[in-house]
């Protein structure tokens, strides 16, 4: 087999700053509850790790970050990168509790841009994931945006002005992306659009689809990261026949590969690159006819 690093990958400035804001809350803080509501970045192993420097995740399945709150009664809340609505964190300062918010700069400028818009009087539309973070933070913000997630919903969609302002979540598919804004122009033709996919989203994405002659991609990443599942839809777009998601070399069933096949390995940006190297350096050396074991999991340097 032939492996082909694909670069770049893995973890983004928005997940670096996150895990260090976290990790530096802990070594200020020694003794002091530190909660974070929902995954601070989408990853299970992150997750656990953070776990293991006694960090709890509040679990936000079935329920708003809002309600999550009622769980934590004292101590350090930490907020995840994808950005939290206000209301949870005026929530979590009147309950007494110490806010550390980790939203990432790129989507702090989704919201600045969302909110001058506003207050030029610009009605918005904002393209996002349906029940993802980012978006429900953009949603519960402000209250007056006009929320898509597809087609069918752009063609229902109906403004009363004739110069809305047009923006979206920063992880989408950069092919998806230029789908849906041609369906807006067509519709709203003065349409006013800043398209506000992240760099770090984008070059992970473009590297796909700048890769040649692929049999297969594996795709080292969390089912619920928005931008890891990107990855996944743009090799499947692009044409690569096998695209296989693992969220670590534990998932990888070898029988899927073939001796004389070029595969790459990529990664979301929430995924730690020690997961991803341990891919790439064991599919490097195994023989697929008499594979040795797969190594262990070290929580110690997933954060690194
Ligand atoms: S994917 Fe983009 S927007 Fe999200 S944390 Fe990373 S850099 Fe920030």
């Amino acid at each position: 087999m032939e492996i082909i690093d694909i670069k770049p990958r893995g973890y983004c400035k928005g997940v670096v700053k996150a895990i260090r804001m976290a990790i530096k809350t802990r070594k200020e803080n020694p003794e002091t509850e530190i909660s974070i509501i929902g995954a601070i970045v989408h990853n299970k192993f992150v997750v656990e790790a953070l776990r293991r420097k006694n960090i709890k995740t509040i679990s936000t399945a079935n329920r708003s970050r809002f309600d999550a709150l009622d769980d934590i009664d004292s101590g350090i809340v930490i907020l995840s990168a994808h950005g939290t609505s206000q209301h949870v964190i005026e929530k979590a300062i009147n309950k007494g509790l110490s806010v550390v918010d980790t939203i990432c700069e790129d989507v702090k400028s989704t919201q600045e841009l969302i909110q001058n818009a506003l207050t030029n009087g610009q009605e918005v539309i904002y393209i996002g994931k349906n029940g993802h973070p980012e978006s429900n933070a953009i949603i519960e913000n402000f209250k007056s945006v006009y929320f898509v997630s597809n087609i069918e919903e752009i063609n229902k969609l109906e403004v009363k002005t004739k110069y809305p302002f047009v923006t979206n979540q920063t992880t989408l598919s950069i092919l998806e992306i230029q789908h849906l804004l041609k369906a807006i122009l067509e519709k709203i033709p003065e349409a006013n659009i800043a398209n506000e996919i992240c760099n770090a989203t984008r070059i992970r994405q473009e590297a796909i689809l700048k890769s040649s002659a692929l049999d297969a991609l594996i795709v080292v990443g969390d089912p619920s990261s928005n931008n890891t599942n990107m990855l996944a839809s743009i090799a499947s777009k692009h044409g690569i026949k096998n695209v296989i998601r693992i969220e670590s070399i534990h998932d990888l069933d070898l029988n899927q590969l073939k001796t004389n096949w070029r595969v790459g390995v990529t990664s979301g940006a929430s995924t730690p690159n020690y997961l991803t190297k341990q891919v790439v350096e064991y599919l490097k050396v195994v023989n697929l006819a008499s594979p040795h074991p797969y190594p262990e999991i070290d929580y110690s340097i997933i954060l690194d």
